[in-house]
Formats: C-alpha cells, sequence, structure tokens
C-alpha cells in the first residue's frame, strides 16, 4: 500500500514540488519502503524516533526535521538533520548555530510560521516574522532557506487556503527584502489533506503522512 500511494502522490505534484514524507510513529521498514516507492526526504517529530530511524536507514534519504524542537535536542538533531523546518524563537536559533559550530556545519533552517495566530501551536506570528529573520541572520552556522507552516486544521480543506495565503505573501515581503544569508527559495506547506491546494498557493514543499502510510495508531 505505501509504495502504491507514494507513487500516486508523486504522480500527481509538479515535478518541481518536493514530497516530504511525514514519518512520525512509522517504523524503519515502513520509511524504507516509501523510500524504495521513490520519497526522498523524510519528516521527523521527534529526535528520538528520528535516532532510530536514522540508525537504520541512514543517508538512503535526507532528513527534515518537521517537529518542535526541544533546546535540550539540538546537539543531537544537528548530527542528524538536513533542514531544520521549525526554527521559531532567537533562543532556538543560537543553540541551533552554537551546536553547529562545533561540528563545523552550516545548517538550512525554515521560519515556522504561526499563520493562524493558534496561541497553543509553536511557529512564530507573520507580523513577528521579519524581526526574528533579521535577528537570525548574523548568526554564521546557519542559512535561512524559507517559510514553513501548518495553519489551523479544518475538516473543509478549503478553509487552510487563507493561511497558505498568507504566509507565501509573508514569503514574497521577506524576498523583497533581500537581506543577507536569507535565500527564501523554500516554502513547506499542505499536509495529506490540504496539500493540492499548498501548492496552488505556492508551496515548494509538501509534508504527507497518512495519505502515504495510513491512518496513524497512537495505542
Ligand atoms: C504529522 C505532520 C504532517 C503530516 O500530517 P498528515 O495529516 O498525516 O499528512 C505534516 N507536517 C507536520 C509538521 C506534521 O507533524
Amino acid at each position: 500500500m505505501i509504495k502504491e500511494n507514494v507513487k500516486k502522490i508523486l504522480s500527481e505534484i509538479p515535478s518541481d514540488v518536493t514530497l516530504v514524507a511525514a514519518a512520525k510513529t512509522r517504523n524503519p521498514q515502513e520509511i524504507l519502503r516509501a523510500i524504495e516507492a521513490g520519497v526522498t526526504i523524510i519528516g521527523e517529530n521527534y529526535v528520538k524516533e528520528a535516532q532510530s530511524a536514522f540508525a537504520v536507514i541512514g543517508d538512503r534519504c535526507r532528513w527534515h526535521f518537521i517537529g518542535h524542537l526541544q533546546r535540550n535536542k539540538v546537539k543531537v538533531a544537528v548530527e542528524i538533520f538536513d533542514l531544520i523546518e521549525t526554527v521559531d524563537s532567537l533562543p532556538l536559533a543560537v543553540e541551533i548555530d552554537k551546536r553547529c559550530s562545533r561540528i563545523g556545519k552550516v545548517m538550512p533552517v525554515l521560519i515556522e510560521i504561526n499563520s493562524g495566530h493558534e496561541p497553543q501551536k509553536a511557529g512564530v506570528f507573520p507580523e513577528e516574522a521579519k524581526g526574528l529573520i533579521k535577528e537570525i541572520t548574523p548568526l554564521k552556522h546557519m542559512r535561512i532557506m524559507g517559510l514553513m507552516t501548518m495553519g489551523p486544521r479544518f475538516g473543509d480543506p478549503e478553509k487552510a487556503r487563507p493561511y497558505f495565503v498568507e504566509t507565501r505573501r509573508l514569503f514574497g515581503e521577506v524576498q523583497d527584502l533581500e537581506l543577507p544569508g536569507v535565500e527564501m527559495k523554500v516554502l513547506s506547506m499542505g499536509m495529506s489533506n490540504t496539500y493540492k491546494i499548498a501548492i496552488e498557493e505556492g508551496a515548494t514543499i509538501v509534508r504527507v503522512g497518512t495519505k502515504l502510510f495510513g491512518e496513524r495508531d497512537y495505542t
């Protein structure tokens, strides 16, 4: 099933949009099946889960961190991940920079935008994003590559569209600032129920879990 699901989605999305397989709760065998079917990037929400998967799979794919990153997990995270999609505060950025400087790495990151202004959710509010980006740019061991957003969850995926539009608009505004060291090439938005809408609104990465792997079993 995973194989058919991957092939179907890869055939549906434009070739300049990248599929990230959101792999939380999946085991390394399931992840490997997705890779064999053509997935090139795995998204992980938890550093511990990523460590076990990485131990089995290693560099057979690239690894994106897409969860909420705790500062005490940064040391391990910077060794595993090729891109951290969820930078949303200066203290987190400073910690990533510090840990990367020790291992001689420059970490590509996205800034996570809380496009729905949801108090319980991670991400920086849209109106605070430019300020945060300007504070992060002097850090030498990370490179801002774009923005990521979750957006509120709705039964009707069409309701997510305004949050993608808003994030895309912000993306363009940051591009126009032409800040040194900021590339603004990557826009990560859309999940299983919303990726088609996200692509229509400019996503260059979609993060899909359920539609590839099936419903998650948390029991
Ligand atoms: C779980 C998750 C996804 C994928 O969600 P699905 O609805 O299963 O496709 C995408 N992005 C993030 C940050 C996630 O945590």
